[in-house]
């Protein structure tokens, strides 16, 4: 059976949350009878995403309010 896990890829402090923030990726692991398959990235996320909903603070890609701004692409 395919195992589910998030992933952190990047870690970066976030102006808008006041917080350190990871940016996840849900890998999808094949099953054992293909072991020389490479996960499969299914989906991406902000951990700090639903506080940011939630609390209306987000403005960037990861909290649906900016398309244009993704803050785990500038440098740091
Ligand atoms: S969703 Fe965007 S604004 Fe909210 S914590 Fe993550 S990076 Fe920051």
């Amino acid at each position: 059976m395919a195992e589910k896990i998030w992933q952190p890829l990047k870690r970066r402090y976030c102006e808008h949350a006041r917080a350190v923030v990871t940016l996840d990726a849900e890998l999808v692991y094949p099953a054992e009878h293909l072991p020389d398959q490479p996960p499969r990235v299914e989906a991406h996320r902000c951990s700090g995403a639903v506080d940011c909903r939630l609390f209306n603070r987000g403005t960037c890609v990861w909290a649906s309010t900016n398309p244009d701004y993704d803050p785990f692409l500038e440098k740091s």
